[in-house]
């Protein structure tokens, strides 16, 4: 199974200056700042994907700058993206057309041939056919209580796309491009329905699509229904595999790929599971450990403009805070040391919301000391081997601006790569 990870623009500064916390004037981010395969000198997942998304169209979307764009179309995903087949052998690279950005929209805002140019510019190993995102899903058909008229009209249209799709592709594209068939249902049933006319259209690899906000069942019984109905060498895909953590349940059920973002993306939008290790048996989660910086925070920068928080105090308790944590790594102070003064910048950097409501303040606080106590007492960073947690040491577990969230995602996501390929039995 290809684990495939989606693309998002997540780069940091190898020469990122944490004692100043800058960095270096000369930096042009573009050059200069690093993606997670060049971070570790390997890359952790079997390929990228690249979704339209993340690129300006009318009204919707857009992360990559006119620059940016320029460069893709010109140079191709994969050098744009620095991550070569000859440096990265055996990897894919998939294009994906962003549904979730126009989910809310009637029809999706670009034509196929469209979808067939994008592909073609950026040079894709695999590109999606253009679909639209049936949110409703129930396992059977006497569950259903939405309106059943739209999800079939979304599959309708999910439908005519893909066989619109394949042919021009196969024309304009040719033999080097995997034309992914996108299979929209509402029920295990209807996903099976749509696999088979997908099929019947001439498609080698198809991709359920939906499945983020499902559950690991609901995702088994939709896969296993596809499954059930289309030949044995057919390939199939999950989009947006959100369930990470159970990704040994799925390995050697007739997946042959997913793609995530979640193993990075916990690192920093997770309120309690920000960095990972595996023990053996399971993964362990740590929480890590939150100091925001007072002058690059826009929530505390607005508490000193308002005269509710002391900027010269707030500066102080911070420094404070990151010096005992760089002290407690080294072993010259101790957990409850460590954790008083932590506790002393949370309390100061909540003084708005004590006023009102001290009691629901206190007790964040206690919950944030018991989630961070247990990475105080195991130390995770001393024993990674990955060149992130051995560069950045302790950096890498406070919760603290791009460069150490970052970080601690791309540490994620090579204990992630490492499992799955341990699952297949393939680890380096
Ligand atoms: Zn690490």
């Amino acid at each position: 199974m290809k684990f495939v990870f989606a693309e998002n623009m997540d780069l940091v500064d190898p020469d990122y200056d944490f004692v100043k916390d800058r960095s270096s004037p000369e930096r042009e981010p573009y050059w200069d700042d690093m993606y997670t395969h060049e971070m570790l000198g390997y890359a952790p997942y079997d390929g990228l994907l690249v979704s339209k998304g993340l690129f300006h169209d009318g009204n919707i979307g857009g992360k990559y700058s006119e620059g940016q764009e320029m460069r893709f179309k010109r140079e191709g995903a994969r050098k744009f993206l620095r991550f070569e087949e000859e440096k990265y052998p055996n990897t894919v690279m998939w294009g994906d057309c962003g549904a979730f950005a126009y989910a809310n929209q009637e029809v999706p805002p670009f034509s196929v041939e469209e979808i067939i140019e994008f592909y073609a510019d950026g040079q894709f190993t695999h590109g999606c056919s253009p679909d639209h995102i049936i949110f409703d899903f129930v396992d059977t058909e006497f569950d259903i209580t939405f309106d059943d008229q739209e999800v079939k009209r979304r599959q309708q249209i999910t439908l005519e796309n893909a066989a619109e799709f394949i042919e021009k592709a196969n024309k304009r594209i040719g033999n080097h491009f995997t034309p992914v068939g996108v299979i929209h249902g509402w029920t295990p049933k209807t996903m099976a329905e749509a696999a088979e006319k997908l099929i019947k259209m001439g498609y080698k690899y198809v991709a359920l699509g939906g499945m983020v906000p499902l559950k690991a069942d609901q995702i088994k019984s939709a896969l296993n229904a596809v499954r059930s109905v289309i030949p044995k060498e057919t390939e199939v895909h999950i989009l947006g595999f959100a369930k990470a953590d159970q990704v040994h349940e799925f390995i050697g059920n007739g997946l042959n790929s997913i793609d995530t973002t979640s193993p990075l993306l916990r690192a920093f939008k997770d309120s309690r599971t920000n960095y990972f290790t595996w023990t053996g048996e399971n993964f362990e989660y740590f929480t890590a450990i939150r100091i925001p910086q007072v002058l690059s925070s826009n929530p505390l920068k607005k508490m000193v403009q308002s005269g509710q928080l002391e900027l010269e105090k707030a500066v102080k308790l911070e420094k404070q805070a990151i010096k005992e944590v760089r002290a407690f790594d080294k072993g010259e102070t101790t957990t409850k040391n460590t954790l008083e003064v932590l506790r002393d910048y949370w309390a100061l950097i909540n003084a708005d919301k004590s006023k009102t409501d001290p009691t629901k303040v206190n007790k964040e606080i206690q919950v944030l000391t018991s989630r961070v106590e247990p990475t105080l007492k195991k130390q995770p960073w001393k024993y990674c081997k990955c060149k992130i947690c051995q560069q950045a040491g302790v950096e890498v577990i406070i919760f603290r601006g791009n460069n150490r969230n970052r970080r601690r995602g791309m540490h994620n996501l090579s204990v992630y790569g490492d499992r799955v390929r341990e699952l297949k039995g393939e680890l380096r």
